[in-house]
């Protein structure tokens, strides 16, 4: 599909479906096999604008908004083709201890566990520094080795300037390129298209997580490594 601007739409939404909620690491989840995306980040980061946007609804992430919901990951069936798993953000000042005790074990238990998991999109507010939860679950991304698209959010906040100088800084904190982080703005919609042409190219590659079928021979295989599938090597999230 053509926009107004005359650039391809990188994601066109036919279908949009929400399959459920899953609320305790052991509990119910999709039993399909599409592929999974996770979202991530803290609270107010702006992740329900972001999924709005990303998708061209304007109520969608409303779901996993509304009370009771806000602690469960929710999935959507995009378009029959994948899965998006909105998970709870974190770090709330006002999430006491023991609801912490709560999440912690969901998000971590649903990422460990997910064989059908591509990647995670992890949103950072541009203006600030990442958090001490927003580098354990970049840690914690890197550690199970996931493919991480960092999101930085809110741009349209801060002048041209600033925004380069920000996205300068975060991507020397977290120790990656400033290209491999995406610029974001709900508000303007600026950076939509390239996080919808990165989530495709994600969902497109095969799980990092897939055994191969026989130990590889290194004398019969030319066929590259799965991390030169289109997008960077899962530890450049925090090496
Ligand atoms: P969530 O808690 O991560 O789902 O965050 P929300 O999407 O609900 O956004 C939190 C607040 O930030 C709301 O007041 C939004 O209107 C605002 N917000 C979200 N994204 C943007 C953005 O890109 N630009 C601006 N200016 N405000 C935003």
């Amino acid at each position: 599909m053509t926009q107004p601007g005359g650039q391809r739409d990188p994601l066109v939404i036919k279908s949009l479906e929400f399959i459920g909620p899953m609320a305790t690491a052991d509990g119910w989840r999709p039993t399909n096999e599409l592929p999974e995306v996770a979202f991530a980040g803290r609270s107010n980061v702006g992740k329900s604008s972001l999924l709005n946007r990303l998708v061209r609804r304007k109520a969608f992430a409303r779901v996993s908004n509304t009370p009771g919901r806000t602690r469960e990951i929710n999935f959507f069936s995009v378009n029959g083709r994948f899965v998006l798993a909105d998970l709870p953000g974190y770090g709330y000042a006002r999430v006491a201890k023991a609801r912490k005790a709560e999440w912690l074990p969901l998000i971590e238990g649903y990422l460990r566990a997910s064989t059908t998991l591509r990647g995670v999109v992890q949103l950072l507010d541009v203006r600030h520094a990442p958090s001490e939860e927003d580098l354990q679950m970049l840690d914690f991304l890197a550690e199970i080795e996931a493919p991480t698209i960092v999101v930085l959010t809110k741009i349209d906040k801060l002048k041209r300037r600033e925004i380069a100088e920000r996205v300068h800084a975060i991507a020397v904190a977290l120790r990656l390129e400033d290209d491999q982080m995406i610029p974001f703005s709900a508000e303007t919609n600026e950076g939509r298209d390239d996080l919808a042409a990165a989530l495709v190219a994600l969902v497109e590659q095969p799980s990092w997580r897939a055994a191969p079928a026989a130990p590889p021979d290194p004398s019969e295989s030319d066929s590259p490594p799965a991390e030169s599938a289109g997008f960077p090597p899962p530890s450049a999230a925090t090496d």
